[in-house]
């Protein structure tokens, strides 16, 4: 990019919104149209929002706003699917069409002065600048407590994701583009962009309360979520069975002479030997097969994915 001033889009994600839309559009066209005053952005930059299948008002009052606010776009899913696809979907729509693209929650929890902040890191050559909560005293205990062993769960199956960081960074028009080649179904946005290896950025901020409308992420939604985390980034699950098969497998074999040496040199009862012996061996060996096959299980999961085995960064030509 040159010395002209970026395109930015803001792409949020908005299921059942009505609440909080207007409050958060007026907030947002507001900003920026002072960034665009402060000679931050171009002047064709826009609001994205994308409705993921809501049931209220949501799309008409996106609509209507898209009347009188031209820099205010939309896009309207059949049906609901989620936060992280509904980001991927707004994403990928403004693809090529701007330079960087801020994501950011339609509840404005996340600070929308950080976003200022989240241009200079970009215009230093970030190609992913990351916001990052500094405080988490406005969530609830339950909310703070399983994203805490969330982050460590996380950490532990080898997704090097950042504490913290929610869905509100912003990312170069090249950083989109790679996103596009990730074909997962099980997205898991947070886990994506460090695997990338471009320059990045933090910027933090405070979060607060939301201010109108109830919090979309059910308890199932987070655990979804988290699951979605852990299984589409590590094959542990299936280390963990094989590892489990190889113990078994030994101690059965530990157990057959046990159970052999109990029927020579003590009493027991008649036929116990003979459940004895097949049931832990065969236990034993059960587990450990259906371990190996975990393994087979995670190279074709790996394969499947087909995600892109190496990011160009430059190239001379
Ligand atoms: N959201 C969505 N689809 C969903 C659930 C949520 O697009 O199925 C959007 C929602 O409108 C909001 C953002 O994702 O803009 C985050 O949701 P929420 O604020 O409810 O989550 P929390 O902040 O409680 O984690
Ligand atoms: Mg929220």
């Amino acid at each position: 990019m040159s010395n002209a001033l970026p395109k930015l889009a803001i792409v949020i994600p908005c299921y059942n919104e009505s609440e909080i839309l207007p409050l958060t559009l007026e907030k947002l066209s507001e900003y920026l149209q002072t960034l665009r005053l402060s000679h931050k952005i171009a002047s064709d930059s826009f609001l994205y929002c994308v409705d993921d299948g809501s049931d209220d008002s949501t799309w008409h009052i996106i609509s209507t706003w898209h009347k009188k606010h031209p820099d205010i776009k939309g896009l309207k899913l059949t049906r609901n699917v989620g936060h992280q696809n509904t980001i991927l979907a707004g994403l990928l729509h403004v693809k090529n069409k701007v330079d960087c693209a801020i994501t950011i929650d339609a509840d404005l929890q996340d600070d929308i002065t950080a976003i200022s902040r989240m241009l200079d890191c970009f215009g230093e050559g970030n190609d992913i600048v990351y916001g990052v909560r500094q405080s988490r005293h406005q969530d609830s205990f339950l909310k703070r407590m399983t994203a805490q062993i969330f982050y460590k769960v996380m950490k532990r199956s080898g997704a090097d994701i950042l504490y913290n960081h929610a869905d509100f960074r912003l990312l170069s028009n090249r950083a989109i583009l790679t996103l596009s080649r990730f074909k997962e179904r099980n997205l898991f946005l947070r886990g994506i962009f460090p695997l990338m290896g471009y320059p990045v950025a933090k910027v933090y901020y405070d979060r607060t309360n939301r201010t109108a409308g109830e919090s979309k992420y059910t308890l199932r939604k987070m655990l979804a979520l988290a699951w979605d985390g852990v299984t589409s980034f590590s094959h542990m699950p299936l280390s963990f069975i094989l590892t489990l098969g190889t113990i078994s497998f030994f101690l059965s074999i530990l157990m057959v002479f046990f159970v052999l040496g109990a029927k020579f040199f003590a009493t027991t009862v008649p036929g116990w030997t003979s459940i004895m012996i097949p049931l832990c061996f065969m236990g034993g060996i059960q587990l450990l097969s259906i371990g190996i096959i975990g393994e087979y299980i995670s190279k074709v999961y790996t394969e499947v994915k087909r995600r892109p085995r190496f990011i160009k960064d430059e190239e001379l030509s």
